[in-house]
């Protein structure tokens, strides 16, 4: 199907505005919806997975897909948890996000391309390289265009405004509480790298390392409540700094400046059993916290 170039779409019960372009078509089976949104002459799809019973406003079917006890519902049903993934590349966390919140009612949006982490975006014949969870902020989209090709004012509207619609249709422009699945690579990126003298110690207000964990499999968050909690679960925790954190464009920071609460569930690829059991631990921890 060519890509048709369009201003505004109806996806769900949200409206898309802005400057971004977005065309709809219907979703495979299991997928509630796929949008493809351009940024210049690139189209990217931002797919939709709508979890626990399709609906939540509906009631379990007696004796039917009842979450278990471990595996509470959030109190709250009519709404669902937002979860987003932004990094093509990162397919541990999907899979795990997809067991984990089988019977929980969410919202999983992802990033769909060529399977790699940043976004190509072709302009006439140029190419412009950016991160995705670098394009949240003004400052940070503009420092990612510019490490990773270069900054133009054109394309850093476009990307931002890419960004905003992607918040608009993951249903996370006005959610009180937003998570993102993300996965590193061994010995690289951990919960290690915001220790005091590590590389991201000024973004980090305090990190737990449980002894004898992977400190690739850990949680960044905004939240001193969820941190906590986090850190009594036993789980590697780093809690983001609300002043030293560097504006780097990540949605951890867009979320902290909205005061809204922000949980990263980050593990090495290939740790899909650990990154469920994250989740699964997050849902409860955010439901005894509603
Ligand atoms: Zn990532």
């Amino acid at each position: 199907m060519p890509f048709l170039r369009c201003t505004a779409v109806v996806f769900a019960a949200a409206a898309v505005s802005g400057g971004a372009c977005a065309q709809s078509r219907p979703a495979p089976p299991g997928v509630s919806a796929e949008t493809t949104v351009a940024i210049a002459d690139s189209p990217f799809r931002i797919v939709t997975h709508t979890s626990g019973q399709g609906s939540a406003h509906r009631s379990p079917r007696p004796g039917t897909r009842r979450a278990p006890a471990a595996l509470p519902a959030p109190a709250d049903r009519r709404t669902p948890l937002v979860v987003i993934n932004v990094h093509d590349d990162e397919n541990t966390s999907m899979e795990a996000a997809l067991i984990a919140l089988a019977r929980v009612p969410a919202r999983i949006t992802e990033v769909k391309h060529t399977g790699a982490r940043n976004l190509s975006i072709r302009r006439g014949a140029e190419t412009f390289t950016v991160d995705p969870n670098r394009i949240f902020t003004d400052a940070g989209a503009a420092l990612s265009l510019t490490r990773l090709s270069r900054m133009d004012t054109a394309m850093l509207r476009d990307v931002r405004a890419f960004a905003d619609t992607l918040l608009v249709l993951a249903g996370a422009a006005d959610a009180t509480t937003i998570v993102t699945l993300h996965n590193n690579t061994d010995a690289n990126y951990s919960a290690r790298s915001y220790l005091p003298g590590a590389e991201y110690a000024a973004d980090a207000a305090a990190v737990h390392l449980t002894p004898g964990s992977d400190p690739d499999d850990f949680f960044f968050v905004t939240d001193r409540l969820l941190y906590d909690a986090l850190v009594a679960e036993r789980f590697n925790v780093v809690l983001q700094h609300p002043e030293t954190v560097t504006d780097d464009g990540s949605l951890s920071v867009l979320a902290a400046r909205r005061g809204q609460r922000y949980a990263n569930v980050e593990a090495q690829h290939g740790h899909t059993e650990v990154q469920r059991r994250m989740i699964e631990a997050l849902v409860r921890v955010l439901n005894a916290q509603r």
